[in-house]
């Protein structure tokens, strides 16, 4: 047993499959909770991606969620969408939005929209000051570039299947506010500054793990951020949090409950291991214990943070 104060919890059935691709990033951001950066060099190989392909076929997820790193820089990104979209499984491309606007990508908006890719696009603030401290200079005016791209191939039209959502996450040691009266703040600021459209905003606590958390005991602030998630802890989120319905695999094709559990290289409870040992015979995933620890106070603080956003 892990040394920690948070509930035991269980899977439910396993509808989404998340997977990260590799770590190398355009970008280096100071909250990454992947240390990704454009120096990483570990990258998926195409035999687990094409493992990943078959797990999908085999265990009817509903949803493939692909993360990185910034996975577009992964050479076989295309082969996965075409051939996960024959699958007719809904995929979502995690994108920090910069990456469409580097030279040698210049075609990935076509590409995602022809696909009907839906993209999932972190944007921290609608400040252009927050967003380049967070995130480096220069990424709000092309993350904004990028976004009226993206609408102009029609993201966030009505009708056209193809949706946005954008990603706000605090740019320190506290909570986020409430996910819609913030929603409402962006929808008003993006659309009047720049004739911006997206369809959702989702609310995401920093993780202490990784570079923030590195970053937060620099600071002598990772205990007191830590207290406040323990105190802020919601039980009610419990049985929301993504692990329970999530596989996560990692860019050498390790299985574990979160991206976040893959990140700490945490797994106590979840077998198979591997994708390998996953595709080899099926498996039933639900009702197996998930691997928890003080971190995942991150996703119950408050109104609670997974990859869909708030949960209550
Ligand atoms: S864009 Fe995303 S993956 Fe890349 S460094 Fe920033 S937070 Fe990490
Ligand atoms: S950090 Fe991962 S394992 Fe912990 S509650 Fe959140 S999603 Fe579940």
């Amino acid at each position: 047993m892990r040394d920690t104060s948070f509930p035991r919890i269980y899977r439910n059935n396993p509808e989404v499959l998340q997977v990260n691709l590799g770590y190398k990033c355009n970008q280096a951001c100071g909250h990454c909770h992947v240390n990704a950066g454009p120096a990483r060099t570990e990258m998926m190989t195409k035999e687990t991606i094409k493992n990943i392909l078959e797990a999908i076929s085999i265990y009817n997820f509903n949803v493939l969620d692909i993360t990185g790193g910034a996975p577009e820089m992964h050479e076989d990104f295309e082969y996965l969408v075409t051939n996960a979209k024959k699958l007719k499984i809904e995929i979502i491309d995690r994108c920090n939005l910069t990456i469409l606007k580097e030279t040698g990508y210049e075609h990935l908006i076509n590409f995602l929209s022809q696909n009907k890719v839906k993209i999932v696009a972190s944007l921290p603030c609608y400040l252009e000051e927050n967003v380049d401290l967070q995130r480096g200079k220069g990424v709000f005016k092309k993350s904004i570039q990028a976004l009226i791209e993206l609408n102009k191939a029609g993201y966030a039209e009505i009708g056209t299947e193809l949706y946005i959502d954008l990603v706000y996450n605090p740019q320190g040691p506290v909570l986020p506010p409430s996910q819609k009266e913030l929603e409402i703040a962006y929808r008003n600021h993006l659309y009047k500054e720049y004739g911006i459209k997206f369809n959702n905003l989702l609310v995401l606590a920093n993780m202490p793990i990784n570079r923030f958390s590195d970053q937060l005991q620099k600071e002598n602030k990772l205990k007191s951020y830590m207290n406040l998630l323990k105190e802020t802890h919601n039980e009610s989120n419990l049985s929301l949090v993504m692990c329970t319905n999530t596989i996560s695999v990692d860019w050498q094709g390790n299985l574990f409950d979160c991206d976040f559990n893959q990140q700490l290289r945490i797994n106590d409870h979840l077998t198979p291991r591997t994708l390998k040992e996953l595709i080899s015979k099926k498996i039933n995933l639900k009702n197996k214990e998930i691997t928890v620890d003080d971190h995942c106070f991150g996703c119950t603080a408050g109104s609670g943070s997974s990859c869909g956003g708030a949960l209550s």
